[in-house]
């Protein structure tokens, strides 16, 4: 019997949110019997656990399981997965469970900021050139729900984060993309250097014939140069390289090592701002590789809509744009939207902060932002990171700084929602806080 794959014998999925219900959901088809953990006491009914158990009863039925299914947002240091480990339990991730139970190859990409982006426009593409792709993973369609309603599909196109890539043994994407490295989830990695061995996992066992794609533009990802078995391919903005893809002048290239060719104008890429050449570079080289002709790539990169809540133009009112980035959620995401907007921009920020450095911001905001207005809870240290040159309001709530935001501003300036810091202080998440930004600006009149 292969472990993962078939069997009647009972696993614990270890936190039953969207993607532990999914693993459920595939264990259960397989002839699984499943057990659901959850620290909660009050969570909701799971149809495919043949029980379930919360709180303080999970330690006592570790002895009964055959192996764990653990949710990324569990830390596997944690007690719970460690005392599981002291009794020699086998314990794997959601993404390593799909993976092990679908032959359907992975495109897989990972990096601080860009993910779902990234994977969304390259399923978009490889949709457009006629190909039967589904787009998985972190940003809420997990992937082993993918793969139980899509066993048809050519390609899955996956986002991963440092998370997911914990708990992966046997994972191997045909291709992959890291798309930058910055300081994030520091707290569960220990350091840079362990963030950085995490995002490493993607590509641990690749073999020869798969591709590995890196940012040559990005400092933070040279650690990761020349540690695949795997073809390494670059992506790069303004810089000829010899295997994958750039940008030259006006003009972006796909290069497979043997000949350079021309894919697209850089003007009729469809997203703004150069993080989003930067994203359609990774696109152009994982379309590459799943066997797309420049030609055929064109249509995807000019006409993809874009992601909800990532520099998403909402409506003008008076003659003022309001844009929704409730996405950003570090400084480096502020820094890429202030970067893509070139008009006078009002900028709503704030919230839950990283442990980040924001005062980096400062030039770029006396250069770009009229008035800045805060919210939440980081709002007093933003404050202290960025007075001086530019004025300051402090409004709590976002219906107040909505409000403030269209007083401070005039015919041509851009309303940005872009806060730089995590939504849980007043939201559950930020799709949330998007979506209220959304209606208070809706509802201007
Ligand atoms: P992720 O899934 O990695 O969080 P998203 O595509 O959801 O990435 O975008 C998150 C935020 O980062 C958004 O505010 C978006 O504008 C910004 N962003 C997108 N691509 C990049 C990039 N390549 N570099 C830096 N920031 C980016």
């Amino acid at each position: 019997m292969r472990y993962w794959t078939d069997g009647e014998k009972e696993i614990g999925v270890f936190g039953l949110g969207r993607s532990g219900r999914a693993a459920a959901s595939l264990l259960r088809l397989r002839g699984f019997s499943v057990t659901g953990l959850d620290s909660r006491d009050d969570v909701p009914p799971c149809s495919d656990c043949s029980r379930i158990v919360t709180g303080n009863e999970m330690e006592s039925c570790l002895g009964g399981l055959d192996g764990i299914v653990i949710s990324p947002g569990i830390d596997p240091s944690s007690p719970l997965p460690m005392a599981a480990s002291e009794l020699g339990i086998p314990i794997i991730g959601e993404i390593e469970l799909a993976f092990r139970n679908t032959d359907i190859p992975v495109l897989a990409i990972t990096g601080s900021n860009g993910k779902t982006t990234t994977a969304e426009w390259l399923g978009y593409t490889l949709r457009k050139a006629g190909l039967n792709v589904c787009v998985a993973g972190n940003m809420g369609y997990p992937f082993s729900r993918a793969i139980i309603e899509n066993p048809d599909a050519d390609f899955i196109s996956l986002e991963v984060s440092s998370y997911q890539l914990q708990t992966i043994e046997t994972f191997r994407p045909s291709g992959a993309a890291i798309l930058n490295i910055t300081p994030d989830h520091l707290q569960r990695h220990g350091d840079i250097e362990g963030y950085i061995n995490a995002k490493a996992r993607i590509f641990m066992n690749q073999h020869d014939s798969d591709l590995l794609v890196l940012n040559r533009d990005d400092p933070g990802s040279i650690p990761l140069a020349g540690r695949s078995s795997g073809l390494e391919w670059y992506f790069g903005i303004g810089e000829s390289l010899e295997a994958g893809a750039f940008s030259e002048g006006d003009s972006i290239y796909y290069s497979d090592s043997r000949s350079k060719m021309f894919v697209i104008n850089r003007r009729d890429i469809s997203l703004p701002g150069l993080h989003n050449l930067s994203n359609a570079l990774a696109v152009v080289c994982l379309a590459g590789k799943a066997g797309l002709a420049p030609e055929q790539m064109i249509e995807g990169l000019s006409s993809f809509p874009g992601v909800p809540h990532r520099i998403e133009w909402i409506r003008e009112y008076d003659g003022v744009s309001f844009v929704n980035d409730s996405k950003s959620t570090n400084p480096e995401s502020l820094h890429v939207a202030l970067k893509s907007i070139s008009k006078p921009v009002v900028l709503i920020a704030g919230g839950l902060a990283k442990k980040a450095d924001y005062a980096q911001l400062r030039g770029l905001i006396a250069d770009r932002v009229k008035v800045i207005i805060l919210i939440g809870d980081a709002s007093e240290m933003l404050e202290n990171c960025w007075s001086g040159d530019v004025p300051i309001f402090r409004e709590i709530v976002l219906e107040n700084a909505v409000k403030r935001a269209l007083d401070q501003s005039q015919d041509g300036d851009v309303v940005l929602l872009s806060p730089g810091c995590a939504s849980f202080d007043q939201y559950m998440s930020f799709e949330e806080r998007g979506e209220h930004f959304r209606k208070l600006v809706e509802e201007l009149s």
